[in-house]
C-alpha cells in the first residue's frame, strides 16, 4: 500500500542547495522503487529567506513546516549576512523553527564507517565499528534559564550570569526519548550530568532513576559525571550505546563524539518534539561558504539525515537501512568527495556522489530481485 508523506525541504544558504539537490534524487528514487510517495514543499530559510522575505523564517514557511511529516534542512549562514541585525540573522531562523516546533530532543549519531576509519584522530582499533547516539536536551538548561545577563557592579567590575534550571517534566521527556531509542539499539543508556556539584544535576539523576524504575527497567542504565564521559569517549568509546544529557554538556559531548568519526561532511542530526510535531533533520555542518557553488560539498551528511527522517518520522526504517547500506557500499568502492578523499580512491563531485548512491541502490534492488 502506498504511504504518502509530506516533506518540507529548506535548502538554506551556501552549500545547502547543492546537498539538497541530492535529496531530491533520493526522493524520486524512493517514489519509483518503493511503496513510499512524497508531496514536497520547497521553501527558504536563513539568508536566502532574509533576502526574499526580509526575515530568516517567514510565518508562511513555519506553517508549511508545521503541516509536514518531516522537515529536511541544508544549512544557514554566510558572510553576506554578517552585518544583519541579530534577530534577522540566518541562524535566528533556525532557532525560531526549533523553538516554535518545541524540538526538545537533539539526536546526534556518531558512526564510524569502516572505509573511513583512518579519518578518525583516534587509533583504528579504538573506533572500529563505533556506533553511539547522543541525545541532547535542546530547549532548556543554562542556554535559556533566567536570570541571565551582564550586570555592572559599579566598582569597575561586571558580573556575567546564566542560570541552569531543569524541571522534572523536561528531564522525563528527554529520558523517555533516550530509553525508547535504546530499546531499538543495544539497550543501554548512559545518563550524564554533574550531580556531584550541581543541584540541577542531582535532580536529573534522581528523575532519570525514577523514570527507569517505573517505565524502562528492561533497559540497562548507568549514570556518569559529564567530565568522566568526556574522558571515556576518548579512552573506550565502544562502551556507549545511547548517551542522554542536558543542553550544555550535550553541546560539548556531541562535538567530541563527532570528531571520533573524522569528517564533518558525514554527520547527520535530528531534532524531535512530541509525536504530533514534525522532526527537523539536518547535517551537523554549516553552509561552508569556502566551497559553495564549486561542486565540492559532501552530500552524505544530509543524505544520512534524510535516512533518519525515514526512520524516526516516517516509520520507514527498512528504507533508511537501505540508504545507509548504500552509503557504506559507495564508500567501500572508494568513491569519495574531496573532504574524505584517501589514497587509491576516486574523487567525485557532489552530484557524482548522489549519482553513485542511486546506482548502488539500483544494484541492491537488482540483487534482491
Ligand atoms: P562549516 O561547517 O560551514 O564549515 C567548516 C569547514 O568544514 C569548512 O572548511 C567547510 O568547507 C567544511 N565542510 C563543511 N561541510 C562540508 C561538507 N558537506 N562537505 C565538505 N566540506 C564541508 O562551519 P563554519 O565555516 O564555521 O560556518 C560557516 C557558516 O555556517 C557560518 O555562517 C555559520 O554560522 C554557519 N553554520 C550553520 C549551521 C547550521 O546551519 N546548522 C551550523 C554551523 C555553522
Amino acid at each position: 500500500m502506498t504511504q504518502n508523506h509530506t516533506l518540507t525541504l529548506l535548502p538554506g544558504d551556501g552549500i545547502g542547495p547543492e546537498v539538497m539537490a541530492e535529496i531530491e534524487k533520493l526522493v524520486d528514487w524512493l517514489g519509483e522503487n518503493t511503496p513510499l510517495s512524497f508531496t514536497l514543499h520547497r521553501d527558504d530559510i536563513g539568508g536566502a529567506a532574509y533576502d526574499k522575505y526580509g526575515e530568516p523564517l517567514s510565518d508562511e514557511t513555519l506553517e508549511k513546516c508545521r503541516a509536514s511529516d518531516a522537515i529536511i534542512m541544508g544549512a544557514v549562514g554566510g558572510p553576506k549576512w554578517d552585518s544583519v541585525e541579530y534577530d534577522k540573522r540566518p541562524e535566528a531562523g533556525l532557532l525560531r523553527l526549533r523553538k516554535e516546533l518545541e524540538l526538545f530532543a537533539n539526536l546526534r549519531p556518531a558512526l564510524v564507517f569502516d572505509a573511513l576509519i583512518d579519518a578518525s584522530s583516534l587509533k583504528p582499533e579504538i573506533v572500529k565499528g563505533l556506533d553511539i547516539l547522543i541525545v541532547r536536551e535542546l530547549t532548556g538548561g543554562v542556554y535559556f534559564g533566567q536570570p541571565r545577563g551582564i550586570e555592572d557592579l559599579g566598582n569597575g567590575q561586571r558580573r556575567g550570569v546564566n542560570t541552569q534550571t531543569y524541571d522534572t517534566y523536561e528531564i522525563e521527556r528527554i529520558g523517555r526519548v533516550a530509553f525508547d531509542l535504546a530499546k531499538k539499539r543495544r539497550n543501554k543508556v548512559t545518563s550524564c550530568e554533574k550531580a556531584n556539584v550541581m543541584e540541577s544535576g542531582k535532580l536529573w539523576r534522581e528523575d532519570i532513576t525514577k523514570l527507569h524504575a517505573s517505565e524502562f527497567s528492561d533497559v540497562e542504565l548507568e549514570h556518569m559525571y559529564a567530565d568522566n564521559c568526556a574522558m571515556q569517549l576518548l579512552r573506550e568509546p565502544s562502551q556507549f550505546d545511547v548517551i542522554v544529557t542536558d543542553n550544555l554538556f550535550g553541546d560539548i559531548l556531541s562535538d567530541e563524539a563527532a570528531m571520533l568519526t573524522g569528517s564533518l561532511g558525514m554527520l547527520p542530526s535530528a531534532s524531535l518534539g512530541t509525536p504530533e510535531t514534525p522532526g527537523l533533520y539536518e547535517p551537523v555542518h554549516g553552509s561552508a561558504p569556502d566551497i559553495a557553488s564549486q561542486g565540492k560539498a559532501n552530500p552524505l551528511a544530509t543524505i544520512l539525515s534524510f535516512a533518519m527522517a525515514l526512520r524516526y518520522s516516517l516509520n520507514a526504517g527498512e528504507h533508511a537501512d537501505k540508504i545507509e547500506r548504500a552509503v557504506q557500499d559507495v564508500l567501500n568502492q572508494g568513491i569519495r568527495t574531496a573532504d574524505v578523499m584517501a589514497e587509491n580512491c576516486q574523487e567525485v563531485s557532489t552530484t557524482e556522489m548522489g549519482d553513485a548512491l542511486i546506482q548502488t541502490l539500483n544494484q541492491q534492488l537488482q540483487k534482491a530481485a
